[in-house]
């Protein structure tokens, strides 16, 4: 069997050569420049701006144009990354998008309550779609969305970019080669202290809910690509200390357990009233792993049971992009998935803790 180290001794590439990804070793050994994944942003806000200045890193994924609802934003991008007036679009004319076949995909950055209406529209238009967390709302518009891409023919990938950070899949792969033993326990922490009371994630409209949306989801993601299994019941409390900033549908902290087939139980807690919390802990019969802080935007600090993780950091979004262009182009098969069926599992259990606190029932999956 020929191995990637095998085929690039043999087509005299240097071990530099280890790090770029297979197809692009291919391609160079070829001669050829290995595709590129053209991308437009849509939703010129805080999270877009950091992806599209980690993208100007990227070897596989590049930002060729935006759609925006502020004329003077598209301005000032257009300026800054040297986009084209044609590839610039507004919410009001992105299904002219299906005409551009210079734009492969684009990322949906805005607000979740419109991640659905802007997937649908983007598959609609034969475009790829890369989608923010949460994916939607509810599990019922993230399977629309999964359906809607489906039926179009194009892909949708969900923006986990912590699925591709080098610490993170470190203790993914030693769980799965059974390094810890058999994996019993996951806790998960998730919270910061959210500002300005009118922004749009204290909106129920915009937002679909509160820090469980926003943050608390890292935790139930975690704990499945930490723990290797889905969980098959959930249970859940709710607390609130403001009812005025946390409306109702708005949860400002929320404790929740998980239960998995192999017996292994979750304890995690979702909050917008604390800080330093981001935390990740797995314990198994032989050893452990541990991770703080787990999911921001770094470097993430990881140890084990045998001592601390040494990956060095790199800017999350220029690797999520461009292993997400190797996905998209190549049909690279990510260790941990990314598709829009991983972010509607999450959806699932996000439906199933709103129903748990309600209710004061276990939830079953
Ligand atoms: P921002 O408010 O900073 O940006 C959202 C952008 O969406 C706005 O600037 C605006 O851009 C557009 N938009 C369209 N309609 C509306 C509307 N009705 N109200 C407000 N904005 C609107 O939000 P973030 O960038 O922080 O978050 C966007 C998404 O990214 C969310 O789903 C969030 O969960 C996710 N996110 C993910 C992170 C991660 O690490 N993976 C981190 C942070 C956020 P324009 O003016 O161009 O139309």
């Amino acid at each position: 069997m020929t191995t990637r180290r095998h085929f690039l001794q043999q087509a005299g590439l240097t071990t530099l050569a280890l790090s770029i990804p297979f197809s692009d070793s291919i391609a160079q050994a070829l001669g050829k420049e290995p595709k590129v994944l053209r991308v437009a942003i849509m939703g010129l806000g805080s999270y877009g701006s950091r992806v599209a200045e980690a993208m100007k890193d990227c070897g596989r994924a590049k930002l060729v144009g935006v759609i925006s609802g502020t004329p003077s934003k598209i301005a000032q991008w257009k300026e800054k990354y040297g986009l084209s007036a044609q590839n610039c679009y507004s919410y009001e004319t992105v299904d002219q998008i299906k005409n551009n076949k210079d734009i492969d995909a684009v990322y949906v950055t805005t607000p979740n309550a419109l991640h659905k209406e802007h997937t649908l529209a983007l598959a609609k238009a034969g475009k790829h779609v890369i989608c923010e967390k949460p994916m939607a709302t509810t599990a019922k518009e993230g399977k629309e969305m999964v359906d809607a891409c489906k039926a179009a023919g194009v892909q949708l990938l969900i923006g986990y970019r912590m699925h591709f950070e080098a610490n993170t899949l470190d203790i993914v792969k030693k769980q799965r080669a059974g390094e810890f033993g058999k994996t019993l326990f996951f806790q998960g922490l998730s919270g910061f202290v959210i500002g300005d009371p009118s922004q749009w994630r204290l909106n129920k409209a915009l937002s679909g809910g509160g820090a469980m949306m926003d943050i608390g989801i890292y935790s139930i993601n975690g704990a499945r690509y930490l723990l290797g299994e889905d969980p098959i019941w959930v249970t859940a409390q709710e607390t609130k200390t403001d009812p005025i900033k946390f409306g109702e549908g708005v949860d400002e902290t929320i404790t929740f357990q998980m239960g998995f087939p192999s017996g292994a139980t979750a304890s995690c807690l979702s909050t917008y009233s604390l800080n330093y919390l981001d935390k990740f802990f797995l314990s198994g019969t032989k050893g452990f792993a541990e991770m703080q802080p787990s999911t921001g935007y770094g470097p993430i600090k990881a140890k084990t049971h045998s001592g601390p993780l040494e990956h060095s950091h790199v800017t999350h979004q220029t690797t999520q992009m461009d292993e997400m262009a190797a996905i998209i182009l190549d049909g690279k098969q990510p260790l941990i998935p990314v598709n829009g069926e991983e972010g509607l599992k999450d959806m699932r259990i996000v439906d199933a803790i709103y129903k748990a606190v309600k209710t004061g029932q276990k939830i079953s999956l």
